[in-house]
C-alpha cells in the first residue's frame, strides 16, 4: 500500500544541508578532524547575560504557558525599541510587529498570507531556502532571479518582464546577502521600492545579517526608504547577531494589515515562541550594541584570515562588508557539488556547493566564517589540496 506524497513536496528541491550531517558523523566516528564551514552557525556562545536571563525566566512558571501570537509584551517592546534606536523607525509593538519562531518560519509562511495559488513570487538564486519553500508549499509560482557578480548580486526588478511583474504578489530580498555577502546601496533599494509600489508587490526584506557589518558599513532597514512602509515587511533574527541560532527567535515588522494577515496564518499553525526565550531576548536587544560588537570584531578577523588564505591558494575573493560568508568562485568548468563532496569526504572540510543554492549558484562554493582564524586557515589549506586533487583527476564539468 502506498501513501501519496503531495505534488508540492515533490516539487521542493532536495534540502542542501540534508546529507551533510550524516557524512560528517561518519567521518567524526572514523576519527577525522572535521572543520565545519557549512551552516551559518557561529562557534561563539550566546551572551552570558542572556543565558542567565533565560535561566531566571525558566524559574517563572507563567513563562512556561502558551505564548500565542501575542507573546510577551516586553519582547515586542524590546524589538520595537531596538529598531527605533538602530534605524530611527517607529513601529507599534502591538499592531505592527510579530514574534517569530526564527525568521525562517515567518519568511516561509508569508506567501500563505499574501499570495493565491498561481500568483508569482520572485526570489533570488542563489538564495535562502525559505523563499522557495514558502513559494512552492503555498502553491504560488516561483520566478527565480539569478544573482550575478557583474550586477553586484542585486536583484533588479527593473530587469523582470512587465508581464511577470503584473502577476507578482511578493518579492524576497536579502541584504546583507546569504550566500554572496552582497550589500544593498540605498539607490538600489529606492528603485526597488518604486517598482513594488507601481505594481502592488509586497517586498519581504530579510535583514537577518543587519548587525554583522564591517569596515564602518552600517546596513539599513528597508523602512529607511521613503514609501517602503506601504509595500514592505521586514524580517529580523536574533540567531546570527547573538549566536542564538538554536533558540529560534525573530520578528517581522510592517503595517498592521500585513502583520495581521501573517498573524492569522501563524495562529493556525503554531503557538508562538517560548515565552522564557522572549524574556531573555529582551536583554540581548536592549544591550545589542555592546553584545554584538565583539562578535563583529571576531568575524572581521575571520573574514580577513579567510580572504588571505584563499588568496594564497589562488582564489580571488572580494572582502565582504557584511554577513558571515565568503562566496568563492571555482575555476571555470569545475562543478561545485562534486568539489564540495570531495572537500568533505577526502579532506574533512564542510563547505556548501553553490549549486545547493539553486542552479544559478553553480560555479561557486560558500564558506561560513564559523571557526577561528587558525582553523579557517587550516580549512582553506585543505580546500587547496582538494582543488589540486580535483584538477589532477580531470575536471568534472558543471551540467
Ligand atoms: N535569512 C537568511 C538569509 C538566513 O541565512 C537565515 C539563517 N541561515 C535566516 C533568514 C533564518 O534565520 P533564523 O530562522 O534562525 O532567524
Amino acid at each position: 500500500m502506498s501513501i501519496q506524497i503531495s505534488e508540492r513536496v515533490s516539487a521542493l528541491p532536495g534540502y542542501p544541508l540534508a546529507e551533510i550531517p550524516a557524512i560528517k558523523r561518519r567521518l567524526l566516528e572514523a576519527g577525522v578532524d572535521v572543520i565545519d564551514l557549512g551552516a551559518g552557525d557561529n562557534d561563539t556562545p550566546p551572551p552570558a547575560v542572556v543565558v542567565e536571563a533565560l535561566r531566571e525566566a525558566l524559574g517563572n512558571p507563567a513563562l512556561s504557558k502558551y505564548g500565542f501570537q501575542q507573546g510577551l509584551p516586553a519582547f515586542r517592546k524590546a524589538c520595537s525599541a531596538y529598531v527605533e534606536r538602530r534605524f530611527g523607525q517607529r513601529f507599534d509593538p502591538v499592531t505592527e510587529l510579530l514574534p517569530l519562531i526564527g525568521s525562517k518560519e515567518g519568511l516561509a509562511h508569508l506567501p500563505y498570507a499574501v499570495a493565491n495559488p498561481g500568483d508569482v513570487i520572485i526570489f533570488p538564486e542563489p538564495g535562502y531556502q525559505a523563499y522557495i519553500g514558502g513559494t512552492i508549499l503555498s502553491g504560488a509560482v516561483p520566478h527565480v532571479y539569478p544573482l550575478r557578480a557583474s550586477d553586484h548580486f542585486l536583484l533588479e526588478l527593473g530587469q523582470v518582464p512587465d508581464s511577470v511583474l503584473r502577476q507578482t504578489r511578493l518579492v524576497y530580498l536579502n541584504y546583507p546577502n546569504n550566500p554572496t555577502a552582497a550589500i544593498a546601496p540605498l539607490d538600489y533599494l529606492e528603485r526597488t521600492v518604486a517598482v513594488c509600489r507601481k505594481y502592488g508587490i509586497l517586498l519581504a526584506y530579510d535583514n537577518a545579517y543587519c548587525d554583522l557589518t564591517y569596515d564602518g558599513y552600517i546596513a539599513p532597514s528597508i523602512f529607511e526608504i521613503p514609501g517602503a512602509r506601504d509595500v514592505a515587511v521586514e524580517f529580523f533574527s536574533l540567531s546570527k547577531s547573538f549566536s542564538m541560532t538554536g533558540w529560534r527567535l525573530g520578528w517581522a515588522m510592517g503595517r498592521p494589515e500585513l502583520i495581521g494577515a501573517l498573524t492569522k496564518v501563524k495562529s493556525y499553525v503554531d503557538t508562538g515562541p517560548f515565552l522564557a526565550l522572549q524574556q531573555a531576548a529582551c536583554v540581548a536587544l536592549d544591550r545589542s550594541e555592546e553584545l554584538v560588537a565583539p562578535v563583529r570584531e571576531l568575524l572581521r578577523e575571520r573574514r580577513d584570515a579567510g580572504v588571505a588564505a584563499l588568496g594564497a591558494i589562488g582564489f580571488e575573493v572580494a572582502t565582504p562588508k557584511a554577513a558571515m560568508y565568503l562566496w568563492v568562485r571555482l575555476p571555470a568548468e569545475m562543478a561545485s557539488a562534486p568539489f564540495a563532496r570531495r572537500t568533505l569526504e577526502e579532506f574533512g572540510v564542510v563547505t556548501l556547493p553553490g549549486s545547493a543554492f539553486g542552479p544559478a549558484g553553480e560555479g561557486y562554493f560558500r564558506i561560513a566564517l564559523t571557526v577561528s582564524p587558525e582553523r579557517l586557515s587550516e580549512a582553506v589549506a585543505r580546500i587547496g589540496r582538494a582543488l589540486e586533487a580535483t584538477r589532477g583527476a580531470g575536471v568534472a564539468v558543471a551540467s
